[in-house]
């Protein structure tokens, strides 16, 4: 989402006049574009902050230094008196106005806007990407969150949800797609939340579906909660949605979910994986998972150990419990899990789900994928790289008159617990692939 926003900020600034440059010696102005979601993110931005007031001291004060994102609108007073690191300090809703609050920078005030807004989704702004792989691009729908789980300063940060119209929307898609963008991900704090006022997420997916049918749609983060079958129906079908869905769980205990305000059981949400499963047959999955939240026993944890067993997801971000301020969580429960027991517990569902991605990689030798090439691989320039539909990392001996926004075969022949090996087959295409697998 950060990625995202500073697309948006680029396109902002570049429209004022601005110019990116490559290294922080060469800027003017550096803005951080920050992230609240856990303490350790709050601690990088903290150091590289400090690093930044070094360059300023080098510069002679020639240097404006502003903080973007979360943690801007949480810690804004910090920011400005205390430790007078920064100049500037702008929320996720405002950057509409950096233009404006530079200028009072210039005249030497200290600029601040954290205002939350119920309606801006700067539709109208052309992200400028400048740094992705010109394969895959990232595409805002909707920003904020109403949920309110106990744990998570996301509503607080981010405010209130709301969506971008549909229409704007599939203009960038067909913009993309004219760029020679092959994968889409669109994002939200609860994506599939969508809801324009005329179009659900489904509606919405489906519409994107047929932007382009080379170009592949994926999402990103949804909620557990807003799966209808409908949706699940429309992945399925369309050869270009992908078939890999991201679940969090967040724990397999009932009780913990209940104090996190989660709203769902571990039943229900086993039901969903169920009937993910069975209407796309061959969905990969993954998930988010906190160990050591509140008044967790050992027994709700080995429930969080026990459901990861259960569904065997592809891919988990784990994570272990960081209070945040203003959270309920914080104003009602202790934080009284210790530090080392949380860290054990995070390692043993560490552990066990790299356990578990090796299996079920090793389920995949033998299996031909159509991957899409995003470039060589991180080890050798004679290798390719690219994901799976079911987003699985797939690297390959390249092959002449191979490159990068390609669609390939291949057969696995190898794996590690995060990465396949594949040997290449052909080239090919997402319609081609789609009709052999009906074929065979
Ligand atoms: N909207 C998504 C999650 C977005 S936040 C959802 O509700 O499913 C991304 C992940 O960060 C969360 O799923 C959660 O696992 C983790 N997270 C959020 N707050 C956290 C906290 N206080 N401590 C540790 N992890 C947290
Ligand atoms: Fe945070 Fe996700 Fe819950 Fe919203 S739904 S409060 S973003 S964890």
């Amino acid at each position: 989402m950060n990625v995202s926003d500073t697309e948006i900020v680029n396109s902002i600034l570049m429209e004022d006049g601005m110019e990116p440059v490559n290294e922080p010696e060469d800027a003017e102005v550096i803005f951080v574009n920050t992230c609240s979601i856990r303490d350790n993110a709050e601690e990088r931005v903290w150091n590289r902050l400090k690093e930044f007031k070094a360059l300023k001291r080098e510069k002679d004060g020639d240097l404006t230094v502003g903080v973007l994102g979360c943690m801007a609108e949480r810690i804004r007073d910090k920011i400005m008196e205390k430790e007078e690191l920064v100049d500037l300090v702008v929320g996720p809703d405002a950057y509409r106005d950096l233009p404006k609050l530079l200028a009072d920078v210039d005249d030497g005030r200290k600029a601040v806007n954290v205002l939350l807004s119920l309606e801006e989704t700067y539709a109208d702004i052309k992200p400028v990407r400048r740094n992705d792989n010109g394969v895959s691009a990232f595409v805002t729908i909707m920003r904020g969150c109403d949920n309110m789980c106990a744990f998570c300063v996301v509503p607080f940060t981010r405010g209130r949800e709301r969506s971008r119209d549909a229409e704007s929307i599939i203009d960038e898609l067909e913009q993309l797609s004219n760029q020679g963008y092959r994968e889409v991900t669109l994002l939200g704090q609860n994506v599939n939340s969508y809801d324009d006022g005329e179009h659900s997420f489904a509606d919405l997916m489906y519409k994107a579906s047929q932007v382009d049918p080379e170009m592949r749609i994926r999402f990103s983060s949804p909620h557990p909660k807003d799966f209808p079958e409908e949706l699940l129906q429309i992945i399925s079908e369309q050869p270009n949605l992908c078939n890999y869905i991201h679940i969090p769980a967040q724990s397999g205990n009932n009780a913990v979910l209940e104090r996190m305000r989660r709203p769902y059981t571990r039943e229900q949400y086993l039901d969903l994986v169920e009937k993910m499963r069975e209407i796309i047959p061959g969905v990969t999955l993954s998930t988010d998972i906190i160990s050591g939240f509140c008044d967790e026993t050992e027994e709700e944890h080995k429930d969080t150990l026990s459901l990861m067993a259960k569904v065997k997801y592809d891919l988990a971000y784990m994570f272990s419990y960081s209070e945040r301020g203003r959270t309920l969580a914080e104003r009602k429960y202790e934080d009284n899990v210790p530090e080392e027991v949380k860290k054990r517990r995070l390692s043993e569902i560490i552990e066990q789900q790299m356990n578990i991605q090796e299996e079920l990689n090793n389920e995949e030798i033998g299996r031909r994928h159509l991957v899409l090439v995003e470039g060589t691989s991180k080890r050798s320039d004679e290798q390719l790289c690219g994901r799976t539909d079911t987003n699985k990392m797939v690297v390959f001996d390249r092959p002449d008159h191979i490159g990068k926004g390609d669609y390939v075969e291949v057969t696995i022949s190898d794996c590690t617990s995060a990465t396949l090996m594949g040997d290449f087959i052909k080239k090919s295409s997402i319609k081609e692939f789609s009709q052999e697998k009906v074929a065979v």
